[in-house]
């Protein structure tokens, strides 16, 4: 059975000018589309959805627009952007579907900027923690983003239900994720690394992970490794097909939040080449 799109238009409401803008999901719903995918819109997590992630503090200056940070810009009604976000990654978490929404969110910890990072990188919430722990099960949240998840890491650090695995490109944004610290396993890698030796590694990183410690797989689903992209591990679309069998391999069911990823027409093809990898070898 073909992987649900939960997707909604009014994620491309802000941000035309900056590299996370609209254009690189805008695009990649249009050929995910043409290729056939059903599509489903979302409602916005509540904010109790939110306070499973994030301090009250830290929702309340968000709602009122205190965003002060380099990369991640204080867009007028953020809060509501990022609240539908995370509601594409629970409608996904719980029909096995892929979020294609805006904007991504495993760089933002419990309050901001995570594990001394300087910004958040263009994340408010982190909307695949939320979805984690609203199904609270034993996940296995596999980060394929060119950049260390460090907002993921930092919210389930030492978390008995969660293993985190993070392959990302190094040295890049935001410079964590260089060592393993207990359930978080972490892989750095080189610049244009390549898809085989990708492939080796991560076949080598999921042997590490006990699957009787794993009900659910969640997806942290960035495309900026792509050959080219702002973290690339020089992977090309089939690679992603490879990822996608791998995550099938496991037997489990998984759902994907899209991270990051800044070539539209990449984005698209790349989630159709790792949902036909996922679906066709479950
Ligand atoms: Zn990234």
């Amino acid at each position: 059975m073909k992987t649900k799109i939960v997707y909604s238009e009014k994620c491309l409401g802000y941000g035309a000018w900056h590299i996370e803008g609209p254009e690189r999901v805008k695009i990649a719903s249009e050929i995910l589309k043409e290729k056939g995918y059903e599509f489903l819109e979302p409602t916005p997590a509540t904010e109790e959805d939110l306070l499973t992630v994030h301090d009250s503090d830290y929702l309340w200056k968000l709602k009122k627009g205190l965003v002060e940070d380099a990369d991640t810009p204080a867009y007028d009604n953020i809060y509501e952007y990022a609240r539908l976000s995370v509601g594409g990654a629970l409608l996904a978490s719980k029909i096995n579907g892929f979020s294609l929404m805006r904007p991504p969110g495993h760089h933002v910890g419990r309050n901001g900027a995570a594990l001394g990072a300087y910004t958040r990188g263009f994340c408010y919430i982190n909307n695949i923690a939320v979805a984690v722990k609203k199904l609270d099960q034993k996940t296995l949240i596999l980060d394929i983003d060119g950049h260390h998840g460090n907002g993921t890491q930092e919210i389930f650090q030492d978390d008995e239900k969660v293993v985190y695995l993070s392959l990302h490109q190094s040295p890049n944004y935001p410079g964590t994720g260089a060592t393993s610290e207990g359930n978080c396993i972490n892989f750095s890698l080189p610049l244009d690394y390549g898809g085989q030796l990708y492939l080796k590694t991560l076949d080598k990183a999921m042997s590490m992970v006990d699957p009787g410690k794993v009900e659910m797989i969640a997806v942290s689903c960035g495309f900026d490794t792509h050959l080219g992209d702002l973290a690339s591990l020089g992977l090309v679309e089939h690679d992603y097909w490879e990822i996608g069998k791998r995550v099938a391999r496991m037997k489990k069911p998984a759902f994907f939040v899209l991270e990051g990823g800044y070539v539209g027409k990449n984005v698209g093809l790349d989630i159709d080449s790792l949902l036909r990898g996922y679906e066709e070898n479950r």
